[in-house]
Order: C-alpha cells, then structure tokens, then sequence
C-alpha cells in the first residue's frame, strides 16, 4: 500500500498537550508515522487538507446495527414497550439479507459523518451478517449476538436457551474475534438483565475473564426497567451486575440514567465505562444521565447514538452537541466544556474499548484512523476554538474524507468500500 499523506489540515490531535496544529501527516500502512511541517514523501499519495480540520477517528461505544432498518418506525414509547410492541418484534422477523442490509446502512451512515469505530450490540441471530458487513465496509467495530435466554413478551424468533446462547457467542467469537487484520473484535452482549438469567451472567463473566473480551450490555435506562430488576432480584441494576462480577473496566454499559449514589460507587471503584446516549435517552423519555457527577468521580464516559430507531439518526456530531446542552439548564452554564464532550467522542470511547493506545488521538504509532472536516464553512465561522466549534457548529455533512486503519474509506463524501446508489436501491426494495 501507498504511503498517504495528509497535506496543509489543521491537526486536533487530541495529544496530552491537546495541541492543534497546522502540520501534515504521514501514514504507512495503518499507523501514523509522521507528524510535522513541510512533509515531503515522492511516493506518497497526497490528500490535501487545506481550510480541512483534521480529526481522530470519532468513537460510538453504544450502536446497533441491526437496527438501521427499523428507522422512524417506532414512535413515542418508553423503552420496555418499545422493545416488546415494535423493536423484538422486528428483530425476531430479520434473516440474514435484512441483517446484512441493515448493518451496510448503518455503517456507511456512520462512516459519512466521521464514526470510524463502534462498539455494537447485535440482534439473537445473523451477526455474521454483522461482522461481514463491518469487514467489507471498512470500519473498526467490536459486536456482538445480543444473549437473551429469558424474560417476558419475547417473540419466538428470539428465544433461545442457555446453552444456544453460550454456543453461538463460542461460535462467533472463534470465528470473528480479532478478524480483518485485527479491525474486528467480539465482545459479549447479555442484552440487559431482564432478558438474561443468573446462569448466563456468570458464564458471560467466565468467558470474557478467560478470553479477555469486552462485556457490553444496557442498564439502568428506565425507571419502570430498574423497578422491575429490584423487584425480580432484590438489588438495584449495577448492584446486581457488581455482585454477579460483570463490572469493571472491561465492561460498558450503556446509558446509566437511573443510577444511586450507591451504584455511581460501584462503578466508580470497578473502573465500569457508561456509554453516554443523550439522543435515545430523549427521545424514549427515559430522562438525563448525570454525566458531570460521573466525570467528577472518575467514571470514563463513552457517546453513542444507540440504534436509528430510537434517535433516528446515527450522527455522532448531534450526540456531542445534545451530550453538552442536555446538562446546562439542571446543572448549570459551566457544566461539560466542548473539550470534555469531545474527549467523549475520542479518547474516553478509545478507553472504554481497551484501545487508548492505539486510536483516540493523532500521535505517532498509533492507528490511521482519520477525520478531515471542512473548516471553511460559513455557518461555523469564526472558528477559533476548535472544540466549541465541532460540538456546536459542525454538521455532520461537513465530513469529508474518513481514513480507517489507514485505508480511506470516504474520499469527497463518497463512501469508497460499497456503492451507495446500489445500497439506496436495495433499502427502498426491502
Ligand atoms: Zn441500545
């Protein structure tokens, strides 16, 4: 592969300085080697960055693919009737062609807007479709089978025993983890305690303890959710996945509106990443996650836009802007600068994924994974403070070239790794 070489951009780099500069970057193979003034490399392919902010790679650590295709079909519900009227519904009628459509769609939404690595919870079946499609799209992702072997209201598609669930996690994670040059890697997904009996929370927590594997799964979203958790268990959520030995700084749990100061404790000492969903959160009325309380006692926090249907868009710029703005009138103008929401949205989902030393930031040795933003633009000038200027003033579409693990995958707001008029084509046939 050609050397590539970012020219003239101006570089949020995201370093522990927290410089911006105006430098070129040069990339071999799919690592930055090179950061300074003036490059020159002959045999290097060029991509000019002038008037271009040049960004890391944007991190979602809460999405699901195989959701994209139920987009603006699930409207004003709160969660659990929401997951048993229309979303498990949904998913339980998936083959492997809609999963595989839905995951394409997903991806190359989240590619054109900046998203270079998620973290993604699958449906109970086809997440090889998942996988295949995160291969050929070129994005970096860990997902995962969503593990659901019990619970009310659960469609017939998606039942499924004990020992299923553990094969076909066993299966997948053979078979996907570390994939693709080490872009893919599995991580488990008990779907969220209501679905998941004591017996597979245990094996779950073996396995990742042996296989080293990240476990992602959804507490404490909603009020009548953690109610019936208490009631079922006798312990709040994250009391009752502490106690079972899932938290810690291999886990991420999404969402965390509900939580005591009790459970904030917990997560705090056990080091448990929250993947912040402040579009979802919204949008099922499932409230506003204190995510400044978190910070302040040392809890990394992630974004993410959960699935299309409960947001329903993937875009991470309105996660960032919304993450920010939410907090302002019940905690005060000074609450979460731009800096800290887009630290979110770079190193801190770097950390909650285990791979802060490898993206998150433009410095030498790590990964190519790469943002040029239009930097020009008249509805963002003046813009001299690159944060506040990203978090509030940046659309989505000013996304213009996306590198993954130094292969551009974006050039110009076209995606390169599929064809999205054939794409287009197949949504509006589904
Ligand atoms: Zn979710």
């Amino acid at each position: 592969m050609k050397p590539l070489l970012i020219k003239n951009g101006t570089v949020v780099t995201m370093n522990p300085l927290r410089e911006t500069l105006a430098a070129d970057i040069l990339i071999e193979n799919n690592k930055i080697k090179k950061i300074g003034k003036n490059l020159k490399i002959p045999s290097a392919q060029i991509i000019e960055a002038k008037n271009t902010w040049v960004l890391p790679g944007l991190i979602q650590t809460h999405v699901h693919l195989c959701q994209t295709l139920f987009r603006n079909q699930a409207e004003d519900l709160e969660l659990l009737d929401w997951l048993k009227e229309k979303i498990w519904p949904l998913e339980g009628g998936h083959t492997e062609k809609s999963v595989f459509l839905s995951a394409q769609l997903g991806i190359a939404e989240l590619l054109k807007s900046g998203t270079t690595t998620i973290l993604d919870m699958g449906t109970v079946h086809h997440t090889d479709q998942i996988f295949k499609a995160c291969e050929e799209l070129g994005i970096r992702a860990f997902s995962g089978k969503a593990m659901m072997d019990e619970g009310n209201d659960i469609p017939r598609g998606l039942q499924e025993s004990t020992q299923d669930s553990l094969k076909e996690t066993k299966r997948l994670i053979e078979k996907w983890h570390g994939a693709a040059q080490g872009r893919l890697k599995y991580a488990l997904a008990p779907r969220f305690v209501l679905s998941c009996s004591e017996k597979l929370l245990r094996e779950v927590q073996k396995i990742a303890q042996e296989k080293n594997l990240l476990i992602h799964t959804h507490a404490s979203e909603n009020k009548k959710e953690c109610e019936e958790v208490q009631k079922q268990k006798g312990k709040t959520t994250i009391g009752y996945l502490h106690q079972l030995g899932l938290c810690g700084p291999h886990s991420s749990f999404a969402h965390g509106v509900w939580l005591n100061d009790e459970e904030l404790e917990i997560l705090s000492k056990t080091k448990t990443n929250i993947s912040h969903c402040p579009s979802s959160n919204l949008k099922l009325g499932s409230g506003i996650a204190n995510t400044p309380k978190m910070l302040e006692q040392g809890i990394n926090v992630g974004l993410g836009a959960d699935g299309a249907p409960c947001n329903n868009n993937l875009d991470i710029f309105q996660e960032m802007r919304l993450a920010a703005l939410i907090q302002k009138p019940l905690r005060g103008v000074k609450t979460l600068s731009s800096q800290t929401v887009f630290e979110m949205a770079t190193l801190k989902g770097a950390k909650a994924l285990g791979l802060e030393q490898e993206i998150g930031s433009i410095e030498v040795g790590k990964k190519a994974d790469i943002v040029l933003v239009s930097k020009n633009v008249l509805h963002a000038l003046p813009n001299s403070d690159p944060y506040t200027t990203l978090v509030y003033s940046t659309p989505a579409s000013d996304v213009q070239t996306v590198i993954v693990d130094g292969k551009v995958v974006v050039k110009n707001r076209k995606i390169l790794t599929t064809s999205e008029e054939d794409l287009l084509d197949s949504i509006n046939f589904s």
